[in-house]
């Protein structure tokens, strides 16, 4: 855990979320601002900054997420037609929040390119 990182202070319950999912080494929790009908925030619980710090010894743990992700969207029948997850990386690519994270969005058609 990371001091004074939000989403390390979500995954350990020290900041109040919507908790949708949670298991050894990941967690997941509404988006606050939510884009889109079903909007999902999943992390790691190991503080790592963004996609651009990744090591190799991450390879499972970002894999667990993209399953974490496909189990979340089967519950909500919003999804069974599709749904976007995207990780915002660095300021040019929209990163706000720098704890990695992956967006699952669900429940609208998205267009593409995204802005
Ligand atoms: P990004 O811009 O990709 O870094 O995404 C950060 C996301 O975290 C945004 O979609 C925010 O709405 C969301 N967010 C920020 N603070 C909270 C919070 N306390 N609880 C839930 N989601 C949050
Ligand atoms: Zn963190």
């Amino acid at each position: 855990m990371l001091k004074d990182c939000l989403f390390c202070k979500i995954s350990e319950g020290e900041v109040p979320s919507y908790k949708v999912y949670e298991d050894e080494k990941v967690f997941a929790f509404k988006d606050i601002n939510p884009q889109a009908p079903i909007h999902i925030i999943i992390i790691p619980k190991k503080h790592i900054s963004g996609l651009n710090t990744v090591r190799q010894e991450d390879e499972r743990i970002l894999g667990c997420i993209q399953i974490v992700a496909s189990k979340i969207a089967e519950q909500f029948h919003e999804m069974k037609r599709g749904f976007r997850v995207i990780a915002n990386c660095g300021s040019d690519g929209g990163q706000t929040v720098f704890h990695i994270h992956y967006h699952l969005l669900g429940g609208r058609v998205f267009g593409w390119p995204p802005g």
